[in-house]
């Protein structure tokens, strides 16, 4: 697969400016460079203890990704550790969407299945957000922009670089504008 040519203009950022604590993507980014995390790629694990979340990494069923959920009034995350390691980084994103977007609609928590579905980001509700949020996060487009102009487009190659799955990729790409060509 490779990323071609732009078709419309990338989104804005200017929400940096509108939302409170760290209601975003780019907040967090603003957090985690703050506190000297890694950013390209971002050191999600990091991020997530700075944001006093407990993580845990071990085997579950084959089907899920990982979950999000209170104990003893912490909010700890769990990721499969059984999963390629790229996917469990967008695992942790996504968990860490539910965190700043859903706490106040989740209970005591969520257990995730499937983050993509053929749709590619799912319907419309909280997965789709949390999936959102996790590219943003570790996709920022500034990033990700960049990554495309060094790897002229190579989805492999730059989801090796970005520690992310050629799906996460293509994704972020098509929402960013580009088009991406599946080549024989
Ligand atoms: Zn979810």
């Amino acid at each position: 697969m490779a990323i071609l040519k732009r078709k419309k203009i990338a989104e804005n950022t200017k929400e940096i400016d509108q939302l409170d604590g760290f209601s975003s993507p780019d907040k967090l980014l603003i957090l985690a460079k703050n506190n000297n995390l890694e950013l390209k790629p971002l050191d999600v694990e990091s991020l997530i203890r700075l944001l006093g979340i407990g993580l845990r990494i071990h085997p579950m069923d084959e089907q899920k990704s990982g979950y999000i959920k209170l104990e003893e009034g912490r909010w700890v995350i769990g990721v499969n550790s059984l999963q390629h390691p790229n996917r469990q980084r967008f695992t942790m994103g996504h968990e860490i969407g539910h965190f700043i977007l859903h706490k106040d609609q989740i209970g005591d928590g969520i257990e995730d299945t499937l983050l993509f579905r053929a749709s590619g980001f799912g319907e419309p509700g909280i997965e789709k957000e949390a999936n959102e949020f996790a590219a943003k996060l570790l996709m920022p487009e500034f990033y990700f922009k960049q990554e495309i102009e060094r790897f002229q487009g190579d989805i492999k190659a730059i989801s090796r670089s970005m520690k992310l799955s050629s799906m996460a990729v293509s994704i972020r790409a098509q929402h960013l504008g580009y088009k991406v060509k599946n080549e024989i």
